[in-house]
C-alpha cells in the first residue's frame, strides 16, 4: 500500500538533521535553537510539587483557568490590553502547534497566505497541508526588513492571512513602529487575518520594545497571537505555548484544538500559573540574553565569519564569503564534521532553497559553550 503524500516536497526538518550530525560528530551544537544551561529550579520544583499534590489528570481543554488568568494579567501589564482569559486564551502544546492550529482554523483550500522569507520552516508546510497556497516574499538583504510595497502588490482576493514573526527567526530582525503603521495601513478595510508568531517576545535587545499585535486593538481584532513558554523559561522540551485571539476566533481555534490534542500537560500549567506572577523572571530576559549575544559577537571577531545585525531571538546570522564559496548546506555539514560546530544553513528557510551563503548560529548557550565553539571556528 502506498500513501499519497500530503507534503510531497518536504523532507526531514533541518533542525533534526543538524542536531543528528552534531551528535554523530560530537560537535558543539549552535544549530537547533535551545538553551544548554539549566532552567529555574524554583519552576521545576513547582512542577514536581504539582505532581506530588495530585495534579496529574487532564487539564481543561482550553488550559487551566488559573494559568490563563495569570497570562491575561501579564498581557495587561506588558501591552495595556485586556484579554478575556475565559474566551480569548488557549494553552497549546507549544508555539508551533499554536501557529499550525491558527492557520488550520482559518484556511480553506485555495486561500493564499503571505509570509516572509527566510521563514521558520514549519510555516509553508502548515499552510500547504491545509490545501492553501503560501506566498513567500523576500525580506530585504542584509537587514531583513519587510518590503511593504511588495506586500501590497502581492495581495489578491484570495489572500486570507499575513504571517508575521517578530523577533524573527532566523535573522533576529524586529518589527518597528513604522512596520506597524504600514501593516495597519495595508490591512485596513480588508478581511485579512494576521497570524503572529511572537515566541521571542522577551528576547529583544538594545532597549527595543516588542511590537506585539496585542498592543494595537485594530490589529488584535484580526489576529491570532502565538507564544511559547519554552522560549521564556528556558524549557523548549516542555512544548507548551498559547494562542491569544478574539473570542469568535478562539471559539473556532478550540474546535481544531479539542480534536487534535484536547489539553496539555497539567503539572506545568499548575506551576506556571503561579510562577508567571514573578515579573522579574521575564523582565530580566532581554538583558540576560543580550549579554550572550554580545559575548558571542565579540568572540566571533576572531573568525572570518561576518556577522549580520541581530536585535532579537536566539540567533545571529553570518556570511562566510571570506571562508569559502561552497553552498551554505555543504559548509554547514563540513563545519559539523570537520570543525565540530553545528549551525543551520539559511537556505533551509527558503521555499526555493535560495543560498545567500549565510549560516545561523544560536547563542542561547553557556559562555563556555560559545567559547569552545569559537575556538574551533577560528581554525576555519
Ligand atoms: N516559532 C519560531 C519562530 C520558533 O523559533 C519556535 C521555536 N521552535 C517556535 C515558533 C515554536 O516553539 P515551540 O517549541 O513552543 O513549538
Ligand atoms: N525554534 C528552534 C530553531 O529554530 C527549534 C525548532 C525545532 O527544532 N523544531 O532552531
Amino acid at each position: 500500500m502506498q500513501i499519497k503524500s500530503k507534503l510531497p516536497n518536504v523532507g526531514t526538518t533541518i533542525f533534526t538533521v543538524m542536531s543528528a550530525l552534531a551528535t554523530e560528530y560530537k560537535a558543539v551544537n549552535l544549530g537547533q535553537g535551545f538553551p544548554d544551561y539549566p532552567m529555574s529550579e524554583e519552576l521545576t520544583a513547582k512542577v514536581a510539587e504539582a505532581m506530588k499534590n495530585g495534579h496529574n489528570q487532564y487539564a481543561p481543554m482550553p488550559g487551566l483557568i488559573g494559568l490563563r488568568e495569570s497570562l491575561a494579567e501579564k498581557v495587561e501589564f506588558l501591552y495595556k490590553t485586556k484579554v478575556n482569559p475565559d474566551t480569548e486564551i488557549t494553552i497549546t502544546p507549544g508555539g508551533t502547534y499554536a501557529i499550525y492550529s491558527s492557520l488550520t482554523t482559518i484556511l480553506q483550500p485555495g486561500d493564499e497566505v503571505i509570509l516572509f522569507e527566510p521563514a521558520y520552516d514549519s510555516y509553508i508546510p502548515n499552510i500547504e497541508i491545509n490545501g492553501a497556497k503560501a506566498v513567500p516574499l523576500p525580506l530585504t538583504y542584509p537587514d531583513y526588513k519587510i518590503d511593504w510595497d511588495l506586500v501590497r502588490a502581492s495581495i489578491t482576493i484570495k489572500t486570507k492571512a499575513i504571517l508575521i514573526n517578530s523577533p524573527h527567526n532566523p535573522t533576529g530582525s524586529v518589527l518597528d513602529q513604522n512596520d506597524i503603521a504600514e501593516l495597519k495601513n495595508t490591512v485596513a478595510g480588508t478581511d485579512i487575518f494576521i497570524v503572529s508568531d511572537e515566541v521571542y517576545e522577551h528576547l529583544i535587545y538594545d532597549g527595543l520594545p516588542h511590537e506585539s499585535m496585542l498592543k494595537h486593538p485594530d490589529l488584535f481584532a484580526r489576529s491570532f497571537v502565538n507564544f511559547s513558554f519554552g522560549k521564556t523559561y528556558h524549557c523548549t522540551g516542555w512544548k507548551l505555548g498559547y494562542c491569544i485571539a478574539p473570542a469568535a476566533f478562539t471559539k473556532e481555534f478550540r474546535k481544531v484544538h479539542q480534536f487534535n490534542c484536547f489539553s496539555c500537560f497539567t503539572p506545568a500549567q499548575v506551576a506556571l500559573a503561579e510562577y508567571l506572577k514573578n515579573k522579574d523572571a521575564y523582565l530580566s530576559l532581554p538583558r540576560f540574553m543580550q549579554q550572550k549575544r554580545d559575548y558571542f559577537i565579540e568572540l566571533m571577531k576572531q573568525t572570518k565569519f561576518d556577522l549580520l545585525n541581530t536585535s532579537g531571538s536566539y540567533f545571529v546570522c553570518a556570511s562566510y564569503g571570506r571562508i569559502s564559496d561552497e553552498s551554505d548546506k555543504d559548509l554547514a555539514i563540513r563545519l559539523s564534521k570537520e570543525a565540530g560546530v553545528a549551525t543551520i544553513p539559511l537556505s533551509a528557510f527558503y521555499h526555493n532553497h535560495k543560498d545567500d551563503k549565510v549560516v545561523r548560529f544560536c547563542f542561547s548557550k553557556q559562555n563556555k559553550t560559545l567559547q569552545q565553539a569559537v575556538e574551533r571556528l577560528i581554525k576555519i
